[in-house]
Parts: C-alpha cells; sequence; structure tokens
C-alpha cells in the first residue's frame, strides 16, 4: 500500500519545489524505502516537447521516450532511478484522455465535468504512479492560488480520504522574505498561502521555508503556530552553495522525523554517508578545468540543466570544479574561435535546433579539432563534427545537414523516413510530419568499437544504452570516405550511426545521444567523466 507526500508551492514560483521534492526522495530512498516520484504539471500542453527551451528550460526525455519537464531530470539525478512516462503529466492529457472516452462513449450518456470526471481522472493517475512504491512524492507545479492547479488541489484533497489510501502528508514550500529596512523577516506571505490551502481543504503538516537569511528558533515557533503546523515541522531552507547540499541540510533539522511519525513509517536512518564525501568533493574540490560551452540558448542556462549538473556530477567523481565558460555560437560566429575559446582546456558543443549559431558551432569544432582540444560534441554537436569534417578536410563545399541547407549538394546529416523505434514498431518521418511526433526519442542501445574513445569511457561494455532526442541522422554515404580521412565510426546503433572520433586526436568524440540524460551526482555519465578527465589531462 503506497504512501503520498504532496508538495506544493505557495507566495512565488521558483522556491525550488522540485529539489525540495527530490531531497525529501533521496533521504527516503536511501532509509530504503522504495520511493517514486511525480510531476503534475498543470499547463494545457500535452508535453513539453513543443515548448522553448528558452521559456521552460530543458525538457528532459525517459528511458521511455517521453518529453517532460526538467524536474524529472533533478529526480533522476537526486534518487539516481530511470523515472518512466508515468512520473509526469499535464492537463492537456488529463482533459486528452477524458475527451477520447466520452467520444468512445465510455461515461454512458452522463455530462462530462471537472469534478468528477477531471478529478478522478488525476486521481487515477496520481495512484498509477504510486503502484509498487511503498512512497510517492508527487509535486504539483505552479503556486497555491492558480486557476489551473485547482483541479490538481482537489484531486489531492479527495484523496486524503480514499479508501485504497493509507497515508497523505502534505508539505507547503514558501517564502519567507526578509525587509532590509526594517531588519525583519516576514511570515505574513507564507499564512496567507497557507490560509488559501485551507479555503481549499488542504492543511499542510510542514513549511519548508526558503529564506536568504536563517531563522530563529522564536520566528519558527511563531510560524508553526501560525500555520497550524507542529513545533519540529518548520524547516528553512537557505540557499545552498550546491543543490546536492539540500538533502545534507534537511537531515541536520531532522525532516524525516515528522514525516515518520505521521506517516507511520517505524524508525528511519537514511545512509548519506557517500552522498556527503561527493557534497564536499563540489563545495571545496581539489583541482580545477574550464569547459568552454557553446551553445546559443545562453540567456536561460536551465535550458542545459541535465548537462551543466552531468559536469559538476563527474568534477564531484574526480575532486574538480569544472568551471563552465558560456560561449554564445553567434558572438563566436563574428568574433572567431580562437578569441573565445583559447582560455579552456577542452571545448563542448551541445544540442540544439534549428539554424541559428550553426557556423560559429562549426568554427568551435574546427578549432578544437586543430589546436587537439580535448571536445564533446552532443547531438547536434556531433552532427557538426561531420559538416565540419567534409568541408574542411574532404573539401565537400557547401556540405551541411538537410536541418540548415535542403539543397546542399552534400547532405552529411539528412532525414531517414523510417526507423525502428523502442517498440520495434517502424516509425515514418518526413518533412510533412507535424512537431512533436517524429523525434526518435529515448533509449536505444549503442555497439561500441574495439579500442575506442567510447568503448573506454564505458569500461569496456560493447553494447551500452543511451536515451535520443533528434530528427536527424548521420548520412552514412559519406562514412567511408571520413573513415579513410581519419573519421571514424566508433558507436553503431540497429546500423544508425551513433559516435565518430578522429583518430589523430588525442580525445576528440561526437555523440548522436544524449549522454547528460542519465548522468546522476552518485552515478555520473561515462562519456560526460572521459571528457572531464580528458579536460584535466589536457592543463
Ligand atoms: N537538430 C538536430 C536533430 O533534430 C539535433 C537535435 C539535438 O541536438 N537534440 O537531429
Amino acid at each position: 500500500m503506497t504512501k503520498y507526500i504532496f508538495v506544493t508551492g505557495g507566495v512565488l514560483s521558483s522556491l525550488g519545489k522540485g529539489i525540495t521534492a527530490a531531497s525529501v526522495g533521496t533521504l527516503l530512498k536511501h532509509s530504503g524505502k522504495k520511493v517514486g516520484m511525480l510531476k503534475i504539471d498543470p499547463y494545457i500542453n500535452v508535453d513539453s516537447g513543443t515548448m522553448s527551451p528558452l521559456e521552460h528550460g530543458e525538457v528532459f526525455v525517459t528511458t521511455d521516450g517521453a518529453e517532460t519537464d526538467l524536474d524529472i531530470g533533478n529526480y533522476e539525478r537526486f534518487l539516481d532511478t530511470s523515472f518512466l512516462k508515468s512520473s509526469n503529466f499535464t492537463t492537456g492529457q488529463v482533459y486528452s484522455s477524458v475527451i477520447e472516452r466520452e467520444r468512445a462513449g465510455g461515461y454512458l450518456g452522463q455530462t462530462i465535468q471537472v469534478v468528477p470526471h477531471i478529478v478522478g481522472e488525476i486521481v487515477n493517475r496520481i495512484k498509477l504512479a504510486g503502484k509498487d512504491h511503498d512512497i510517492l512524492i508527487v509535486e504539483l507545479g505552479g503556486t497555491v492560488g492558480d486557476i489551473e492547479g485547482l483541479p490538481f488541489m482537489e484531486a489531492i484533497r479527495q484523496m486524503k480520504h480514499d479508501d485504497d489510501v493509507v497515508g497523505t502528508f502534505f508539505i507547503h514550500v514558501t517564502l519567507i522574505p526578509y525587509i532590509k529596512a526594517a531588519g525583519e523577516l516576514k511570515s505574513k506571505p507564507t499564512q496567507h498561502s497557507v490560509q488559501e490551502l485551507r479555503r481549499i481543504g488542504i492543511t499542510p503538516q510542514m513549511i519548508i521555508a526558503r529564506s536568504e537569511n536563517a531563522l530563529p528558533k522564536t520566528f519558527k515557533k511563531k510560524l508553526a503556530m501560525s500555520c497550524d503546523v507542529n513545533s519540529d515541522s518548520v524547516i528553512e531552507a537557505l540557499d545552498a552553495k550546491t543543490i546536492y547540499d539540500v538533502p545534507m541540510s534537511f537531515l541536520r533539522q531532522n525532516i524525516l522525523d515528522p514525516i515518520a511519525k505521521d506517516l507511520k513509517l517505524g524508525e528511519i536512518t537514511p545512509d548519506m554517508e557517500e552522498w556527503d564525501i561527493l557534497v564536499k568533493k563540489i563545495v571545496s574540490p581539489k583541482n580545477k578545468v574550464i569547459v568552454g560551452f557553446v551553445g546559443k540558448y545562453l540567456e536561460l542556462k536551465e535550458a542545459y540543466k541535465s548537462l551543466t549538473e552531468s559536469l559538476i556530477h563527474s568534477g564531484a567523481h574526480l575532486d574538480t570544479q569544472v568551471e563552465i565558460n558560456w560561449v554564445d555560437s553567434e558572438e563566436l560566429e563574428e568574433r572567431g574561435a580562437e578569441a573565445l575559446l583559447s582560455d579552456c582546456d577542452s571545448v563542448l558543443v551541445a544540442g540544439g535546433f534549428g539554424n541559428r549559431g550553426i557556423e560559429g558551432k562549426i568554427k568551435a569544432i574546427e578549432y578544437a579539432r586543430i589546436n587537439k582540444v580535448p571536445y564533446l560534441g552532443i547531438c547536434l554537436g556531433m552532427q557538426l563534427t561531420l559538416v565540419e569534417y567534409a568541408r574542411n578536410v574532404l573539401d565537400l563545399e557547401g556540405a551541411n545537414s538537410i536541418e540548415f541547407d535542403k539543397e546542399t549538394p552534400h547532405p552529411m546529416v539528412y532525414l531517414i523516413d523510417n526507423f525502428l523505434d523502442q517498440s520495434g514498431d517502424t516509425q515514418i518521418r518526413t518533412h510533412k510530419s507535424p512537431m512533436g511526433g517524429t523525434m526518435r526519442l529515448g533509449e536505444y542501445p549503442c555497439d561500441t568499437k574495439k579500442d575506442s574513445i567510447l568503448r573506454e569511457a564505458y569500461n569496456g561494455a560493447k553494447t551500452i544504452h543511451e536515451r535520443h532526442r533528434h530528427r536527424y541522422e548521420a548520412n552514412p554515404t559519406y562514412r567511408k570516405q571520413l573513415e579513410d580521412a581519419g573519421m571514424v565510426v566508433t558507436g553503431e546503433s540497429h546500423g544508425l550511426i551513433e559516435t565518430v572520433e578522429i583518430t589523430d586526436h588525442p580525445w576528440f568524440l561526437g555523440v548522436q545521444f544524449h549522454p547528460e540524460f542519465t548522468s546522476r551526482l552518485q552515478t555520473p555519465s561515462p562519456s560526460i567523466l572521459a571528457f572531464v578527465k580528458a579536460s584535466l589531462n589536457a592543463e
């Protein structure tokens, strides 16, 4: 029988609800519990696949190919677990399935309403995600008081009284502002937010208070009293040096005591020793490297969340601070690679879509290739290595990816019209396929070549598994030409070219997959780890 912890947010957004939920989950997991995580997004989009990374941050891809909110990435990185499609749903999905059922005559003439039908569908989806777990942590996106959030609030309220549910615990994450002029911490916004929750019928049992300043004991007591929670259930969340310290900080405040008591979990003591060592290495590392990170969504770094986190994970395991030197690919196009990359120990070209900044990325690749600087190209960063090599080594003028030049005489990267998806079914993709449904998504196997950088990075594994999110593929027509000239294919997936390396280079790897999606604090991505190691050696 699953127990549920619901995490809601008050006062304003961006308080770190996702990290809070993941941190509580981590502590429970390290106490031996089977923990599931669920993020509910109240927006109408069916998934985040078509949302701009500049507006919404990264689109995270799960093993089973769902395009989800970036919080699922946080859950995976903290809990060292692969979550599936069922770990994230949106208002769009809820309404779609109810309307679909209505069209199919599934409601036998009833009038379909938010209560009970939409709310019922939400409850069912939460229970489905909770199946086979001791505890499911449910994070509700948005802030209390949002119109879109109401059906979800009603659903979690109803679950308190559900016969199949043996325990519920409500955590409310809020902000305690500090008014400098008065030198005072203010509890009023939190009180209002809790009042709003109670109006809906939810009484939080724990307040997690984000604050710039430590909360004095007397303030915590007052807050507990005014929010109607026990005095051991006000937990402060100060700005942390690293997000991975948040579970440790919660643990120091004995966060599990009130949760375990209420949910009747018995004695629980998490084993966080290994985690704590990694956090200490992040906070005070021995070494440092500078990675030149070439991208185009630099206005919102959240667009590269998994990748920047994966560098931190590898850094922690190598006792190294990985400093990122952000390089805007359009600026690089104008000012040249030397000017922007010469201080860097290595170069990383991340994934992306669309024309903007392409030529700058190609210049960065040329710079890394010629100067023998360690290079990792991910997805688009791999596709462009082929274009660069074709233009500058094979002398194939006008070589490009057909994503950027439909008329290119040398389509190094092209669109195959069908491929086998994860379940072995043929997927058709053409230029006319609707956006959002035609990408190669999720985990696929990749066979590695003997004596390659790739195989060495994965400790000799002959087959590895990594996640994908792309439409275009390396064109095998040029494979022989490339290989004869020193760019070799070192990874293949069902006949598709997955990775390339340059033989006459100390460390140059282009990967079609996204290694960053599987990197966790405790188990860093092998490709990223090898890349950071190579960057360290290059110093
Ligand atoms: N735009 C490229 C494609 O669709 C690369 C995608 C990516 O980098 N994620 O194939």
